[in-house]
């Protein structure tokens, strides 16, 4: 019988005083920490929450995200945490679909660089039976009328709680994701899927208690910053130094300021601070602190791997999951490093490449073959919530199916080649758009690039590049076009090549390729 606010509470008994939480110039401790938490899991008692309810939570990366997820696992309910971007109507699907008892929402702020997260979603949330506002001014009066603030809520609670003990497969957080296909859906995971990825984090990124401080920019209602930075952090008494919008410039300031020791992010945040240091910010010394790099979500471009190499001074394990694997399947080992490779399968995970089209799924075995990535192990969900058709099409065996495609060389290291639902079919041919934005990303006056498949009469998808040029670049789209002609085959080179300030990105920094298309 165990709880994942374990992570929290060991370090609150083992080093009570030790920063856990750093925003601007507020540092609050593993003992304050646990002490709101504590206050939390008493509301939501007080509330009339029983252990299995689940409750949902929509908050950028701010001290009360970690004291109100701790505070319902305490309390031996289920986290729901919601995107902070969600629209009224959005919001309203999540509450419902889980069933949410309570809603913790964050009001926003024009004081904060974040905007008013989460007022459409307050005042949609008609739905659950409680909703508690979370402001970023704890003594600014309620912003709606009759709901109550998180601060007036805990000021009466008793800032002690004994944990509500779970069962290891008991449903610990669910995460919603559109997966590959349909309307979003909840993946369960459990105590025990997101104790072990936590867990299995320290020991890959070799972590010691107490020594690590982590600049926190992935927004931690997501799998990759909950699961990299927060629970493998907490368990380790690590400092949190907490970024509620990622900007590259002031990212840089902070792991300069802070001495920071750990950075975990998705390949454009690498890009963007590669970005700043050519703008001109400072990142001396840097290297001296730094001595892990993370990189996960989306393909890492090996230009981007080398130039934070270069740059930096710090190597970057790229790591390789999803929501649906709490996230981590597979990660790359600094011993053995191989740049574009996800590395291999994490300790007690298997990984196995299937023919996305055959119904028995029969496996690839043929090295270098392109299959389905499946997974199996500690790490994947027990299912999607109330939902045991779309879990059956994705799981079989305790093995679940990725929507990944990827290869696997004679060493047994794994490559993605591009999400399935990416891939281009162009005239019959199959164009994995990542391999052609590694192509151009390599062009010198290539910045970033991302492709995608339009619809065409004549070759059923046609190819196009939205490129961000490097500052200062003269580059046409058509010498560009010309020039990938010359470098990649005739059937896959993009025919329309089209030049952009930016990309659309979701709030996690992922380049959102269904905008573009
Ligand atoms: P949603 O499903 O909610 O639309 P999403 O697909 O981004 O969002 P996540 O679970 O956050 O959901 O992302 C998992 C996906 O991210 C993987 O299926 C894979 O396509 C991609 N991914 C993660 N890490 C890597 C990596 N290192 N290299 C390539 N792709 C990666």
């Amino acid at each position: 019988m165990y709880n994942l606010s374990l992570v929290l509470e060991d370090s609150a008994r083992s080093a009570p005083d030790h920063p856990a939480l750093v925003l601007g110039e507020l540092s609050l401790s593993y003992a304050q920490v646990d002490a709101a938490a504590n206050q939390v899991a008493n509301l939501l008692v007080s509330l009339g929450v029983a252990p299995g309810d689940r409750v949902a939570l929509t908050c950028p990366n701010l001290p009360q995200f970690p004291i109100v997820y701790f505070g319902i696992l305490k309390a031996g309910a289920v986290v729901v945490p919601l995107n902070v971007l969600n629209k009224a109507r959005e919001v309203t699907y999540f509450l419902d679909d889980a069933e949410a008892k309570v809603f913790f929402c964050f009001e926003g702020s024009e004081d904060l660089p974040i905007g008013r997260y989460g007022h459409d979603g307050a005042r949609a949330a008609a739905a659950p039976p409680h909703l508690v506002l979370m402001t970023a001014d704890p003594s600014a009066p309620a912003p709606l009328e009759g709901v109550p603030t998180l601060s007036a809520s805990l000021a009466e609670m008793p800032d002690s709680f004994a944990t509500v003990q779970a069962q290891e497969t008991d449903t610990a957080v669910v995460l919603y994701t559109s997966g590959t296909t349909g309307r979003p859906k909840g993946a369960e995971l459990s105590h025990s899927n997101q104790l072990m990825n936590a867990l299995t984090c320290n020991r890959l990124f070799r972590s010691a208690p107490g020594t690590d401080t982590h600049l926190v920019a992935l927004p931690l209602f997501h799998t990759f910053g909950a699961t990299v930075d927060m629970n493998a952090g907490f368990s380790m008494g690590a400092t949190l130094v907490l970024l509620p919008r990622f900007e590259a410039q002031q990212a840089l300031e902070l792991l300069v300021r802070h001495r920071v020791t750990r950075f975990a992010g998705v390949p454009t945040m690498w890009w963007g601070l590669l970005h700043a240091l050519e703008n001109g910010a400072d990142a001396r010394g840097l290297s001296e602190h730094l001595r892990l790099g993370v990189s996960g979500g989306a393909p890492l471009p090996v230009e981007i791997l080398e130039a934070v190499r270069e740059r930096l001074g710090v190597s970057i394990m790229e790591g390789y999951g999803l929501s649906e694997t709490s996230p981590v399947a597979s990660f790359s080992l600094a011993e053995t490093p191989r740049p574009g490779s996800i590395g291999v399968p994490v300790w007690g995970v298997e990984m196995r490449l299937i023919d996305p089209v055959d119904p028995d799924w029969a496996e690839v075995t043929d090295p270098g073959a392109v299959g389905e990535l499946t997974v199996r192990g500690h790490n994947v969900m027990s299912g999607y919530l109330n939902r045991p058709e779309e879990t059956a099409e994705v799981m079989r065996e305790g093995w679940f199916r990725t929507g990944d495609l990827a290869r696997k060389d004679e060493e047994g290291f794994y490559y993605v080649v591009d999400r399935s639902k990416d891939m281009i079919v162009r005239g019959g041919y199959n164009v994995y758009p990542r391999e052609l934005e590694e192509v151009l990303i390599s062009h010198p006056e290539v910045s970033l690039a991302a492709v995608v498949g339009v619809s065409d009469e004549r070759v059923g998808e046609e190819v196009r590049a939205y490129v961000i040029l490097e500052d200062g670049a003269e580059l046409t789209a058509e010498e560009l076009r010309a020039w990938g002609a010359e470098q990649m085959a005739a059937y896959k080179y993009p025919r329309e090549v089209v030049i952009v300030d930016e990309l659309p990105m979701t709030s996690t920094g992922k380049i959102l390729k269904r905008e573009l298309r």
